[in-house]
């Protein structure tokens, strides 16, 4: 049996708690909660350590209030939900829109109205109701080989299907979050019929089957297994800024499909604040931090994400890929065809 001093799962300052899902929630440790005091706040990460860690950092050299952070890539809102009002979770942060509709829909959310906050961040960024904001957006673009691909030929999702490229495109899961969304953005702006017709498609030109992260797919187009991915830009500047990865990078074109026509799918990722946050006001205090422009910066330097704070600029790197233009969709309409999009995915057997 685990108890809270050697159990790695326990809430701590800087534990990442990787293995939550293979240990499953009986596993997991209630005393937790008696851990938590004042100045601190208790973070529910679907985001990378590796990603939060420079903000977390600013945020408590800034106020002196302590971030105890639980890193996850499933599970967390389930975990929420099973300690219902014991539950120590201030803020949960998350890669992706749909988590967020998820979390709001599971009531596990209360609403926020703050001045700070909204000023900082775009209507169209927010829950019309307060219950999740926007942090940062990225585009989820097309990777093409540079030795075998004419970007010309491939300027939009629909080339994706064309026969000629015919076993030679890799992609993660269709289940992932970030495929989801673009399927599910797919379906509202297109319909689904069209959007099966594209799904299909693009499973008729699969290299392999779908496996791996998004950096896998750059690296596959690198060593010749495919030539086009889809993914998203984040990934291109972790990819040029990591010694062991800059020739996957190199190896690929990156482009922002349908600038011709409806433009790009961007997703956010986003935050929300836990319906009984026992640190609420120290809570408040760092979700008005991520939206500052300094916490925004961080974003946008260390993250290669855009800024969803209009103030802040992207950086150097980011400028460089120009601007484009972006599908124009709410979030809400997209969220409303997450079910569907899931569904398709199934039904196609795309992941088999
Ligand atoms: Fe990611």
């Amino acid at each position: 049996m685990l108890t809270s001093k050697s159990c790695p799962l326990r809430i701590g300052r800087r534990v990442a708690l990787t293995a939550l899902t293979a240990l499953g929630l009986s596993a997991l440790v209630p005393g937790a909660v008696s851990q938590v005091q004042a100045q601190e706040v208790n973070v529910y990460s679907y985001r990378q350590t590796f990603l939060m860690e420079p903000l977390f950092e600013a945020f408590e050299q800034e106020s002196g209030i302590k971030i105890n952070f639980l890193y996850a890539n499933k599970g967390l809102l389930e975990r929420a939900r099973a300690e219902g009002m014991l539950s120590p979770a201030d803020v949960f942060l998350t890669s992706d829109f749909g988590r967020l509709i998820d979390a709001k829909t599971m009531g596990l959310t209360q609403p926020l109205s703050d001045a700070d906050i909204e000023s900082n961040l775009p209507a169209q960024y927010r829950d019309p109701d307060g219950h999740w904001f926007g942090l940062t957006r990225r585009a989820r673009v097309i990777f093409a080989s540079k030795d075998r691909i004419d970007p010309a030929d491939v300027q939009t999702y629909e080339d994706l299907t064309k026969p000629e490229f015919k076993g030679q495109i890799c992609i993660r899961s269709g289940l992932h979050n970030y495929n989801i969304g673009l399927f599910a953005a797919m379906i509202a702006s297109q319909g689904s019929e069209a959007t099966e017709a594209w799904l299909q498609g693009v499973k008729d030109n699969l290299a392999r089957r779908p496996q791996g992260n998004d950096r896998a797919q750059v690296k596959a187009i690198k060593e010749g297994e495919c030539s086009l991915a889809i993914g998203n830009t984040y990934y291109m500047g972790k990819m040029l800024n990591n010694p062991e990865q800059v020739a996957w990078a190199e190896s690929v074109n990156m482009i922002f499909p349908n600038q011709g026509d409806r433009g790009t799918h961007v997703n956010v990722s986003g935050m929300a604040l836990a319906k009984h946050a026992p640190n609420r006001e120290q809570a408040v205090a760092f979700m008005r931090f991520l939206l500052s422009p300094k916490a925004q910066a961080i974003y946008a330097s260390e993250n290669f994400e855009y800024p969803v704070n209009p103030a802040v600029a992207p950086s150097e790197l980011l400028k460089s890929w120009g601007d484009y233009k972006v599908e124009e969709l709410g979030l809400a309409d997209m969220a409303a065809q997450r079910a569907a999009a899931s569904s398709l995915v199934e039904k196609l057997r795309f992941n088999n």
